[in-house]
């Protein structure tokens, strides 16, 4: 199966942009911080195994994240569009293994403006919907739009977790780059731009096969 994914640091944007993309291609679209925060909030066995580990700001164990993708990919999917998958080199040399990896897109954006962007970041506690208070504020302050829930900061959004998930970045996930230069799979996307600068961006990209 066909799939497209992106690496980059928190607050790269590649939530958005991995969306838009799914919606172009009309692929399915796993994030897998996502279905990691959907099992938590049903108390899941596997979310109580990840649960202290995420609000930590640490990485998952590769077997679980392998056991998240096996578990909710579509067999029916057209493709698929990755969205924080791969982050270790272990979890890249399985894509590599199970899907056709078309192109990987590197996110590229300083440490000073992700920071700005994950401090305006609010999800609401009820329902999960992500908001961000300068390009994708609510109606009401504090309020989600979907269900009428409280906004609020992510745990893994304060400021420990952040320095963490920084460093787990740089750490794990830059050699990915490395990694994906040598399989002549990764394309580096400027990310400082609007949502829509980038998007246009990628899409030139994936016209250049
Ligand atoms: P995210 O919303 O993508 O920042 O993910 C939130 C958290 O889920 C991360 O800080 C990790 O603890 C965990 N997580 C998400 N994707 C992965 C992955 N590919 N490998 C390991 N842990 C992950």
């Amino acid at each position: 199966m066909n799939c497209y994914a992106f690496i980059g640091i928190q607050g790269s944007g590649k939530g958005t942009q991995a969306v838009l993309l799914s919606e172009y291609l009309n692929y399915q679209h796993i994030n897998i911080g996502d279905l990691f925060r959907y099992n938590i909030k049903n108390n899941t066995p596997m979310g109580q195994t990840v649960k202290a580990i995420i609000q930590r700001g640490e990485l998952v164990p590769d077997a679980t994240v392998f056991e998240l993708v096996r578990l909710n990919v579509s067999s029916d999917a057209l493709g698929i569009v990755f969205d924080g998958f791969p982050r270790t080199i272990a979890q890249a040399e399985y894509l590599l293994d199970h899907y056709q990896l078309q192109k990987v897109f590197y996110l590229d954006l300083s440490e000073t403006t992700a920071i700005q962007r994950i401090s305006a970041r609010r999800v609401c506690q009820s329902c999960g919907e992500n908001y961000n208070l300068n390009s994708q504020p609510p109606h009401t302050k504090d309020i989600c739009d979907k269900c009428g829930g409280l906004l609020i900061i992510r745990n893994d959004d304060k400021p420990d977790a952040i320095s963490k998930r920084f460093a787990e970045f740089y750490e794990q996930t830059s050699p990915l780059k490395e990694f994906f230069i040598k399989h002549n799979l990764l394309v580096n996307i400027k990310a400082e731009g609007t949502v829509q600068d980038i998007f246009d961006l990628l899409k030139v990209n994936l016209a250049s096969r």
